[in-house]
């Protein structure tokens, strides 16, 4: 009986895992088809100074991807199969084309700076650091308008490939932005590899802050070794008035969450942008 029982158990644990590697095989046929037939969207989600949260021109670049039906699918749901099947770098490269390349007279003309996220796929590639490289050095956009988020994990996986092109992004005048910080392996490593220009503080540490007791403590500790480096606090999920106060009150430089603002398409900032410089061209003249 008790072996029966067993038996059935392992069927319902290899059972599954089969349903999720099979949905995982529909996911990647799902984004390669959304690649090829360019169902990738663009959306882009403001970061604003803690000290001013109505000021905003930094915006974080978030990709969206629409099902063979046309509905919308969060990274969340679509990451993790494009990170088994080797598939982030061509979502990388797509992001970095349509901002550096094909929107990229838009993007300058709009003023803000950009963030993009890289992952360790696209971080270890020798040829896409050759293309990145490339475009930032063709690209109408100034390149200190321009940053990267690269998460620890990335970072672990690709740590020897990963300082050298890091410093080569710092050297072209691009800002380095350590995402997810705290929430990985060993994130003071990464603080003795690389210089870098933020810390991302990770949204797990900063939601429940008012509630948590050890929260407040994590993240005025990660803002006090992030300043004595030189490098500033980004703190990621607020999602209240009242933890950006607090946020603003330990020290905190900038603040990012739907307290500020959610993503929202790329497209609509990028008019509302173009709208407002040739308002200011037209005052000008
Ligand atoms: P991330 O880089 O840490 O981005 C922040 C994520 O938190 C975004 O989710 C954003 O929508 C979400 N978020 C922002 N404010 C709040 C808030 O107040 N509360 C909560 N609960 N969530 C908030 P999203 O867009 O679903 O992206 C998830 C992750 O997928 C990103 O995390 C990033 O690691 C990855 N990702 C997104 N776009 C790209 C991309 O173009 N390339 C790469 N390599 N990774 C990407
Ligand atoms: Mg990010
Ligand atoms: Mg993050
Ligand atoms: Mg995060």
């Amino acid at each position: 009986k008790h072996a029966r029982r067993g038996t059935v158990m392992l069927y319902e644990i290899a059972r599954s895992a089969a349903a999720e590697q099979h949905s995982e095989i529909i996911m990647a046929s799902t984004i390669r088809e959304a690649l090829d037939r360019q169902r990738l969207t663009l959306c882009a989600q403001p970061i604003a100074p803690a000290a001013n949260t109505g000021s905003v021109d930094h915006y974080e670049v978030l990709v969206r991807m629409q099902d063979d039906r046309g509905e919308p699918v969060m990274p969340a749901a679509f990451i993790p199969a494009a990170e088994r099947y080797g598939l982030m770098l061509q979502i990388d490269c797509w992001v970095v084309d349509e901002i550096l390349l094909r929107r990229a007279h838009q993007v300058a003309g709009a003023g803000f700076h950009f963030s993009l996220n890289i992952s360790a796929e696209a971080l270890g590639d020798s040829g896409f650091q050759r293309h990145l490289i490339e475009m930032l050095e063709h690209t109408p956009i100034p390149t200190r308008r321009i940053g990267f988020e690269i998460t620890e994990t990335a970072m672990v996986n690709q740590m020897d490939r990963a300082s050298e092109f890091v410093a080569s992004l710092r050297q072209m005048g691009c800002k380095v932005a350590l995402d997810d910080f705290g929430n990985g392996l060993s994130s003071f490593s990464y603080l003795k590899a690389f210089a870098i220009d933020f810390i991302k503080i990770d949204g797990s540490f900063v939601r429940e802050m008012e509630s948590n007791v050890v929260d407040p403590i994590i993240v005025e500790s990660i803002h006090q070794v992030a300043h004595r480096l030189g490098a500033r606090t980004i703190a990621e999920y607020v999602e209240s008035a009242s933890v950006a106060a607090l946020l603003h009150s330990i020290g905190v430089d900038f603040v990012q969450g739907y307290h500020i603002g959610p993503p929202l398409p790329l497209e609509q900032l990028l008019y509302v942008g173009t709208q407002l410089e040739n308002s200011g061209r037209m005052e000008l003249g």
